[in-house]
């Protein structure tokens, strides 16, 4: 399913195609080992500074950032192409996504100078430093203290899940600048030098990967940081944490309708295989009718996005975001699952890869993976309360 789209959005798509041809690294680098979501290769960083010279790593931003005043349907074509490739803009995700747009809306020149940039072109790595053992989904009830002393704010507290602090150069830390008003109130951003002494990062393995070291515990024991590194106005950090990212949130549902159509693809080419009951896969019924749906999920997926993208453009509010990140998320999920079970015990076997759907590994590893989808960003029992409570008008 593809919208209609003009001469001049035909024509952007033509160009980003033909530049991505010709310059999207080797398939071999994009897909080489990571050490976590904040580790930048050199091959990472050049490759993002390539696509950042181009006018490609932001098209929607203003020149001044390296972007191109794309239109929000030109942004739309960019991720569909970018996301039909499998291509990754960045391998700090959080840096880009979250941190640089928050620092470019609302922070000061000298911090927009000094970060904005040196993001963009990869020269600097970032982590995020909003849970807390007692603050995730009610993330308003953080409780690192950050108290101004002099010149500098001393910061007490700690976060955890924090992804790639162990490699990052900074953190956009939020922090409770002011415990005697309403929760929401007395918080503060702070842009934190990840080398502050009073800064230590734990690293603790995944499940799924040890290899792949992601989360972090961050602790932070009187660490003193500079008031200039305040963003935003004193406990002014609750609409930072909302983020400035409504177009690329408008467009999240792309990555996941292509995310279930791999793995739909990837069932496919299980189809001659032998199932734990001795049977041809292909030749039962429940598989084939599995794999039908997935791809049903997918294209309900995609007509949904493109409607919510429709009355994004037109300015109306909508609750497609939480319906299409629940069903994404879930959707790509319930796939996984379904193949690992009609697998049986052949889904533990590294040698019969699944999808490359984030990075290699057995089905079973897959779809353990497919969690980083339905918890992070609003857990999807939080989608569910927001989708009762803004659509159907459910009592909280
Ligand atoms: C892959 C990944 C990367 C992450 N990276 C980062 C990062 O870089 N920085 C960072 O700060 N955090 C990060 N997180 C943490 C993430 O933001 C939190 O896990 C998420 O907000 C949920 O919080 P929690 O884990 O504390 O769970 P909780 O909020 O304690 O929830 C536990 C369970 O209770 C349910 N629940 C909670 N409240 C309600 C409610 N009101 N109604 C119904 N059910 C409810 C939840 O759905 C969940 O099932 C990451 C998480 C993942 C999985």
């Amino acid at each position: 399913m593809r919208l209609q789209y003009d001469d001049i959005d035909e024509a952007f798509r033509a160009e980003l195609v033909d530049w991505l041809d010709a310059n999207v690294p080797d398939r071999d680098l994009l897909e080489s080992p990571r050490l976590s979501s904040a580790h930048l290769p050199d091959w990472a960083r050049a490759w993002q500074r390539t696509l950042f010279d181009a006018g490609w790593l932001v098209p929607g931003w203003t020149p001044e950032y390296g972007g191109r005043n794309a239109t929000a349907t030109q942004q739309m074509i960019y991720f569909e192409e970018l996301s039909k490739r499998g291509i990754p803009r960045t391998l700090n995700p959080q840096a880009l996504g979250i941190i640089a747009p928050s620092i470019r809306d609302f922070g000061t020149d000298e911090q927009r100078e000094r970060f904005v940039l040196p993001t963009l072109r990869a020269e600097i790595s970032w982590c995020l430093g909003m849970s807390e053992p007692g603050a995730g989904s009610d993330l308003a009830s953080l409780t690192t203290r950050a108290v101004l002393d002099g010149d500098d704010f001393v910061v007490n507290g700690q976060k955890v899940w924090t992804s790639g602090a162990h490699h990052a150069d900074w953190c956009l830390c939020f922090v409770r600048t002011d415990p005697d008003v309403p929760k929401h109130k007395g918080i503060s951003a702070l842009i934190v030098d990840m080398t502050t002494p009073g800064v230590e990062c734990r690293p603790f393995p995944e499940l799924t990967e040890p290899d792949f070291c992601d989360f972090n515990e961050v602790f932070f024991t009187d660490a003193r940081v500079p008031r200039a590194n305040l963003l935003g106005a004193l406990h002014q950090g609750w609409p930072i944490t909302q983020g400035s990212l409504a177009h690329e949130r408008a467009m999240l549902w792309i990555d996941y309708a292509h995310l279930i159509q791999r793995a739909v693809q990837a069932m496919q080419a299980l189809a001659d295989r032998v199932g734990p009951d001795g049977r041809r896969l292909g030749d039962d019924a429940h598989f084939r009718d599995a794999v039908a749906s997935f791809h049903v999920d997918a294209v309900a997926l995609t007509a949904m996005g493109y409607r919510g993208f429709s009355k994004f453009m037109k300015g109306r509010s909508s609750p497609e975001h939480s319906l299409l990140k629940l069903f994404g998320s879930e959707s790509v999920q319930q796939c996984l699952l379904a193949a690992t079970e009609f697998l049986g015990a052949d889904a533990l076997d590294r040698d019969h890869a699944g999808p490359r759907m984030w990075r290699e590994g057995s089905w079973l590893i897959q779809y353990l993976r497919s969690f980083s989808g339905t918890i992070p960003g609003g857990t999807s029992e939080i989608q569910r309360n927001i989708i009762a409570e803004r659509v159907l008008g459910l009592p909280r």
